[in-house]
């Protein structure tokens, strides 16, 4: 496999074409991004730890019987990915109560969620990701609405499976965003899941241990993020 132009640079990754017309490469940078692209640092070896931390969340979720776009790790920083076409669409799925929804709807973060909540997000950086709805998204055509359909039950066969492996770990899975791509007619999952795109607390202290660290200058991300990795049995070395 050879790899060829860069296609996209993104706030945190960069997308490029290879030899293979289905296939990319996807490279984990250190820029670290907050508050739509406002809050920008590099942080030492976090391109590394996400990078290594998606794979093995991927292949976890395959081996559950989730289809996903990692194909495999290529060196530290890079994986090949299948080539998707993507869903100009964020899936949240909220556990527990933080963030933008605390914010949006004057409630307390920390509440238990039952059952688990569901938000679209139309990816639009310039907008600052508005959340929109199902009729939006059939009215503009950025989904199908099978397309949706699939978007949902896939997101929340991803949280049955992570919310386990989380809280085997000592954590909750608080909440997370996942991107959904089009390969071969099939949705399937793209992007990454790693504490960049996830909200983790200690099981007992509540410690936050993901990109609110960094959102709110709590210090310590990477060594968190690895923190995170190891309780899981991830291998960064
Ligand atoms: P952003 O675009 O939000 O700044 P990143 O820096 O993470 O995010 O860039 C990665 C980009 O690659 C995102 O736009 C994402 O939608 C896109 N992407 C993720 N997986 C794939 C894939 N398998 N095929 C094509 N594009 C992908
Ligand atoms: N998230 C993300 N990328 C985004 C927006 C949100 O990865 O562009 C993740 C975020 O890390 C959190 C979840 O999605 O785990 C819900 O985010 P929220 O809507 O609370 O927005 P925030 O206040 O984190 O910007």
């Amino acid at each position: 496999m050879e790899k060829r132009q860069e296609l996209y640079k993104g706030k945190a990754k960069s997308v490029f074409t290879t030899d293979d017309a289905n296939v990319y490469v996807m490279l984990y940078r250190n820029d670290t991004s907050a508050f739509d692209g406002k809050k920008v640092e590099q942080l030492d070896r976090k391109g590394m730890v996400n990078n290594k931390f998606n794979a093995f969340i991927m292949q976890k979720l395959e081996a559950a019987g989730i289809e996903t776009h990692f194909i495999k790790l290529l060196n530290d920083t890079e994986s090949l990915v299948k080539k998707l076409e993507m869903i100009p669409l964020e899936c949240v799925v909220r556990n527990i109560s933080a963030g933008s929804i605390c914010k949006r709807l004057g409630v307390a973060e920390g509440q238990d969620l039952s059952p688990p909540t569901f938000e679209f997000f139309l990816k639009n950086d310039a907008l600052g990701d508005p959340m929109v709805n199902e009729y939006h998204i059939r009215s503009f055509g950025w989904a199908t609405p099978e397309q949706v359909e699939k978007m949902k039950e896939l997101t929340f066969k991803v949280n049955g499976v992570l919310k386990q492996l989380f809280l085997d770990g000592g954590m909750l899975l608080v909440d997370y965003k996942l991107e959904f791509g089009v390969y071969d007619g099939r949705v399937i999952l793209g992007d990454e899941f790693s504490p960049d795109g996830c909200r983790l607390w200690d099981k007992d202290t509540r410690k936050k241990l993901d990109k609110d660290r960094f959102r709110q200058g709590l210090g310590g991300v990477v060594e968190s993020y690895e923190e995170v990795g190891h309780r899981l049995g991830v291998k960064f070395d």
